[in-house]
């Protein structure tokens, strides 16, 4: 992972552009993972016997999964826009400079540690 001497902005966005090969090759294992034996209108919850309901748990799990890493990847590729803008590493809503921490941290977070506080608490 990133060693915090040796950060620059460069590392970040090698870091990005590996994670981001990361969870797209994460997508495409979900992708042959048999999609078509979930009915959209039959994953809910309710009285299922628990057999059903271990299955249904697991496919909400990696539904959730691949939300999550489909939304990283958004984060991601934002983040990059950024480092070609030149506005990597700058708060998009109030435009300060992100926390180093926090860079380092989260390379594709976008909210310095205030606005991200502030919204978070809407
Ligand atoms: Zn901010």
């Amino acid at each position: 992972m990133i060693l915090r001497e040796n950060l620059s902005d460069e590392r970040l966005k090698a870091w990005l552009l590996d994670e981001r090969q990361r969870l797209e090759n994460q997508l495409k294992d979900f992708g042959t993972a048999d999609p078509e034996t979930v009915p959209p209108g039959e994953v809910g919850y309710g009285n299922h016997p628990a057999d059903y309901g271990t299955e249904v748990f697991e496919q909400e799990k990696e539904l959730s999964l691949r939300h999550y890493a489909e939304d990283l990847i958004e984060q991601i590729n934002a983040a990059l826009g950024r480092f070609e803008q030149g506005t990597y590493g700058l708060c998009t809503h109030c435009g300060r400079p992100i926390e180093t921490e926090r860079l380092q941290a989260l390379p594709y977070v976008e909210l310095c540690i205030e606005c991200a506080t502030q919204m978070s608490t809407r």
